[in-house]
């Protein structure tokens, strides 16, 4: 490893332009065989958490190995690399991707040295004080390889450590400001712990007597272990030879969970505070459907992104639901690709029209979002050329007029077209016939929690944790009102 990538970067609250909206995996169990392959297939599970780099470090007892590199999980690990991760815990990381930072020192796990032997830690969220937290690292003869603020808290821990790892990041959450999940491993002990608002999502599961920690609860499922519970704000929960224990870090807690993950951020066969999001996100369709009907002859979905609103929606309105476009399953999020030009074509390379199907119709087509509105401008005149009459774009969530500073890349407040159009202008813009938006009260009554309960700066501007005042947020843009509806 070498540090020629530790670059001049922008020390702004958003240090790595939001690339830690992550999965990340951890698995406490002894004496099995398969812990590497057990960690693979969950961070294949959590895959569309980020795409941009993945690793993992296993620990057997004695050591703890370190693997990780650019790309996807299958192209990251094989058998024969499975092969030599041998242990009794494991941690894993999936790493999403966006321009200007697509290094290998930034893939996850990190690992750092400290008094009582090494800890590797993987990290999904971002620090919105990694600026003056960086700097007093590095005054105290800290040297960083990395860009990420993932590097920032693993130094912490590895410097405040000295009696043990739980003091350590008792002392390490104390300093720190922003959203953190993270998993931790030693030689001894996995560790899971979540910031004091919970923005991002952890959760604990068991297999056979064995603990297992996960972003999403998909990745339990695909190992076959049974979701427990989540990981609580501000609770840290140690699994060792003794078992589990759990500790509240934090005095003060304010769950505020993302609501972007109900929206769009999870997968659908997850669950949410206890909710399984493709009935979340049914539910959205259904709303959205009373909020705005609209005369027409079929709905069809943005696969796979509006399938579940969209079935919500036709069940809702009547209109039948229908396939109206194939999604090429082997190219990934459109988003991921930072280059507005490689954006566009991004859309067509991943959808296909049914041309049959929608010839004539009066479509609603639903999607979860519009953040800057390339998408949605791309699909409406993708199917107005495949022959439907009329296209009524309906968004199951509210304009994102806000960017997020939690790890969510939605993208530079100027960049979002809610931030600088109404409804009625966006309309125009990606050229549909009508759009509907759901409002947020409707989105939060989807997930059948209060609005409290959640982080919804992205919708209306509210941000929970204060943004440090290194962050180069322009305060004008964001006290400009989003033009909603
Ligand atoms: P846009 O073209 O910028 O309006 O992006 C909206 C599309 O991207 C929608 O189809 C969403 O499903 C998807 N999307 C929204 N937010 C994100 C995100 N943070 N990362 C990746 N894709 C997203």
């Amino acid at each position: 490893m070498s540090n020629r990538y530790l670059d001049a970067r922008n020390l702004n609250c958003r240090p790595d332009r939001l690339e830690e909206a992550c999965g990340v995996f951890g698995i406490y169990a002894s004496g099995e065989e398969d812990l590497a392959r057990l960690t693979y297939f969950g961070l294949y599970a959590l895959q569309h958490r980020g795409q941009e780099s993945a690793g993992m470090a296993v620990s057997d007892g004695s050591n703890v190995l370190v693997f990780k590199d650019m790309g996807l999980v299958p192209q990251v690990f094989n058998e024969k690399i499975l092969s030599t991760l041998t242990g009794k815990i494991a941690i894993g990381h999936t790493r999403y991707s966006t321009t200007g930072s697509t290094h290998w020192e930034n893939a996850q796990p990190i690992h750092k040295t400290y008094k009582h032997g090494t800890l590797a830690l993987a990290h999904n969220g971002n620090l919105v004080n990694s600026a003056e937290l960086r700097k007093m690292l590095t005054q105290n003869g800290n040297k960083f390889r990395s860009t990420s603020d993932s590097e920032i808290i693993a130094g912490l821990i590895a410097n405040f450590s000295d009696e043990n790892i739980e003091g350590g990041i008792k002392k390490t959450v104390k300093l720190l400001k922003g959203a953190y999940a993270v998993t931790v491993v030693t030689e001894e002990k996995l560790i899971g712990f979540r910031d004091s608002y919970g923005i991002r999502p952890l959760s604990l599961g068991k297999l056979g007597d064995n603990y297992v920690i996960s972003s999403e609860t998909c990745g339990f499922d695909i190992i076959g272990a049974e979701f427990l519970r989540d990981i609580e704000p501000g609770e840290m929960v140690i699994i060792d030879e003794k078992g589990l224990h759990s500790e509240k870090i934090v005095s003060k807690t304010q769950p505020s969970l993302c609501i972007f993950e109900f929206v769009y951020f999870a997968r659908p066969d997850s669950y949410l505070y206890g909710k399984p999001l493709h009935n979340a996100r049914n539910e959205m369709g259904r709303m959205l459907a009373k909020e705005h009907p609209a005369d027409a002859d079929l709905v069809i979905p943005v696969p796979d992104s509006g399938t579940s609103a969209a079935v919500g929606y036709a069940q809702s309105s009547g209109v039948p639901f229908g396939e109206g476009m194939i999604k090429n399953r082997y190219v990934g999020r459109t988003f991921i690709q930072p280059a507005q030009s490689i954006r566009q074509m991004g859309v067509k390379m991943k959808l296909n029209p049914l041309k049959e199907i929608i010839k004539g119709k009066r479509l609603v087509v639903v999607d979860d979002s519009i953040v800057r509105g390339t998408t949605s401008k791309q699909i409406v005149n993708m199917l107005k050329e495949a022959g439907a009459k009329e296209v009524h774009m309906r968004i199951s969530s509210p304009p994102v007029g806000y960017p997020c500073f939690y790890g969510i890349d939605t993208a530079e407040k100027e960049e979002l077209i809610a931030s600088r159009m109404g409804v009625d202008e966006t309309r125009d813009f990606i050229n549909a016939d009508s759009l509907g938006y759901l409002s947020l009260e409707g989105l939060v009554a989807s997930s059948g929690k209060a609005q409290g309960m959640f982080c919804t700066a992205c919708f209306d501007g509210v941000y929970p944790i204060k943004l440090s005042k290194t962050c180069k947020l322009n305060k004008e843009m964001l006290e400009t009102p989003v033009n909603s509806k």
